[in-house]
């Protein structure tokens, strides 16, 4: 299940710091509300994108066995 996190209109840096299951989630976690300032470059404004997983290991994918 993809999880909804911000992201920097600005920098496009993604904020995993909070997630929510869906917008209507968001909403009502005060996502919007709630002051909210990008960790990279401090812009305030963002939009709510899915987080994509991570790579869990990469080395273990890579076939060198
Ligand atoms: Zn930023």
């Amino acid at each position: 299940m993809p999880e909804l996190i911000r992201k920097c209109s600005q920098c496009g840096t993604a904020d995993r710091r909070a997630s929510w299951s869906s917008a209507a989630d968001a909403a009502k976690g005060d996502a919007f509300t709630r002051p909210w300032a990008c960790g990279s470059c401090a812009w305030t404004e963002f939009e709510l994108v899915e987080s994509e997983p991570e790579p869990a290991n990469p080395e273990a994918t890579a076939g060198t066995r």
